[in-house]
């Protein structure tokens, strides 16, 4: 007893705790990994949720049990503060921050459930602009029938979706989806009976509700129903050029062509015209198989200049996750599932590599000197960020720290598990060879104090240690922030910590009460410059 009393005193002397032991006179708590890490607060947690999701779950908990978790979290947030739930919902949603909108969805639909009166109607009031297609507003439905039921309040805001929506955006939005989550359009009106804001309105509405129509060779006398009547037509083209003129006339999508067609290049050589360049991206390789994408067509290049123009890639909310998971896929030249195979075409592929960066707008350099260091142990190689086969947490750190390796001049890369390498990557190193480098270092237990601990051996000199994690570190005979703090007093430099979440968990290395140390969230694309805020003051 004593013994054992006289370690814990010469320990708090120290700063020396051991992972497996809490830190005295912290709040510290068990990590899944039997180790001590930091609660994150509610709305870190949050963040961590909106953003990464829990979809195949993680190394130490079920889809089902992290989904539970997170969900019980965001009730939490909803009774502290529900309204500013409902900013944080739509403040991410809508800069399209997440790679996924589906959890966005989901709680909304908690505060349109479960909140306090207003927060109920700043929710409904928001949907609109968190549920901006037809496939939200059918997860919407689907949420909110399980957590709450049909109320008047529900039925008006769906209501309003449709009143509020231009009819040819509606037009649109029913001909690429009419059902999804066992909603349909159909459904949907009867619950809610919107007016009818305009004569096209009205007509959507009756063709949703009681069958599309039958159609005669005149287009429609009202102009922004013209796409439904091409997309009927398509239905009985006969031929590939029928196809082509009403794609170029009517603006079809790919999702109005009959499937027989969907094999002809001049078919997708019109398609591409329009095509969003979400679509555009998930097609690809279908495009490449096809022969419409050579290494010298006029569509590769329209393809290049598409991913170019970063302009674009923002408003169209393209997230860096869906362009990484087209060029990994991509460049490999064979499906993920299936045994379809294409020649990628090397522009496309560097095309791709750019866009990434794009993707998370411009960020700042801070001329700091930073340490990016990479979790690669055991429990970051499992399961899948955002549902992309193969894109566990431990290569989809690798990508994110790339975006700060490509914006600053000093920067050392680290990747450690329960020992340590550095990492020598360079921005002109393509992605996909990136992740799988990092893929090839063995994996191990978990010791997030290395990075410090290393640099103090060393004598490097750093601003900021980033440290890309699940924070479940428990391996180390010292604690993350005692190794920081050790370092800071040895080098006389004021490091900071930026602790980089890569799964929604509760867990945190980062000492809450430091004003040194931070929690962002892996793939949040606001969290490079939000890391440059950081690291210079700003924030
Ligand atoms: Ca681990």
């Amino acid at each position: 007893m004593t013994n054992t009393l006289t370690q814990i005193a010469s320990r708090l002397k120290q700063g020396v705790t051991p992972q497996a032991l809490p830190i005295p006179g912290t709040n510290q708590i068990e990590n899944s990994a039997g180790g001590y890490s930091f609660p994150v607060n509610d709305w870190t947690r949050l963040h961590r949720f909106l953003i990464l999701g829990t979809e195949g779950g993680s190394y130490y908990a079920t889809e089902q049990k992290l989904s539970a978790d997170n969900a019980n979290g965001v009730m939490n947030c909803i009774q502290n503060d529900g309204p500013r739930v409902v900013r944080e919902i739509v403040a991410i949603s809508k800069a399209g921050r997440a790679p996924k909108n589906d959890q966005a969805l989901f709680a909304l639909a908690l505060c349109a459930s479960l909140g306090d009166n207003e927060t109920r109607k700043l929710a409904l009031d928001a949907l609109p602009e968190v549920a901006r297609t037809g496939t939200h507003l059918f997860h919407f439905a689907a949420f909110c029938e399980g957590a709450r039921g049909w109320g008047r309040g529900l039925r008006r805001a769906v209501g309003r979706w449709y009143e509020t929506m231009d009819a040819d955006k509606l037009a649109y939005q029913a001909l690429k989806y009419q059902a999804r989550d066992g909603w349909s359009h159909r459904d949907l009106l009867r619950l809610a009976h919107p007016k009818p804001q305009s004569e096209a309105h009205g007509i959507l509405y009756h063709w949703m509700t009681q069958g599309w129509p039958s159609v005669g060779d005149q287009p429609h006398d009202v102009e922004s129903l013209r796409q439904i009547w091409a997309f009927e037509r398509a239905k009985r083209a006969e031929n590939e050029s029928e196809i082509v003129s009403l794609i170029r006339e009517y603006k079809l999508p790919r999702e109005g062509i009959p499937t027989q067609f969907l094999t002809s290049p001049k078919v997708w050589e019109a398609l591409l015209e329009d095509m969003p360049i979400a679509a555009m991206v998930r097609n690809l390789a279908t495009m490449t198989k096809i022969g419409l994408l050579t290494r010298t067509s006029d569509s590769t290049k329209r393809v290049v200049s598409m991913l170019s123009d970063g302009n674009r890639i923002r408003r169209a909310r393209l997230h860096p996750i869906a362009i990484l998971s087209a060029l990994t896929t991509y460049s490999s030249g064979k499906g993920v599932r299936g045994n379809a195979t294409w020649n990628p075409v090397p522009s496309v592929i560097d095309a791709l590599d750019s866009a990434f960066y794009t993707a998370f707008g411009s960020i700042e350099p801070t001329g700091k000197r930073w340490n990016l260091a990479l979790d690669v142990s055991g429990s970051m190689g499992a399961y899948q960020i955002a549902g992309v086969a193969g894109l566990t947490p431990r290569v989809a750190s690798a990508a994110m720290a790339m975006v700060t390796n490509a914006v600053e001049d000093d920067v050392q890369m680290l990747a450690f598990s329960h020992e340590l390498r550095t990492l020598n990557l360079s921005r002109k190193q393509r992605l996909d060879d990136v992740l799988k480098a990092v893929d090839n270092i063995p994996m191990g237990a978990t010791d997030c104090a290395l990075p410090m601990l290393w640099a103090a051996k060393t004598k490097a000199q750093v601003d900021v240690f980033v440290i890309y994690t699940d924070n479940e570190t428990w391996y180390g005979q010292v604690h993350p922030v005692e190794a920081l703090r050790r370092y800071r007093e040895e080098s006389g430099l004021a490091a900071k910590l930026i602790v980089v979440g890569m799964v929604a968990n509760k867990f945190s290395i980062a000492d809450p009460n430091d004003a040194g140390m931070l929690d962002v969230v892996g793939f949040d694309t606001a969290a490079p410059q939000l890391m440059s805020d950081f690291s210079l003051n700003n924030m």
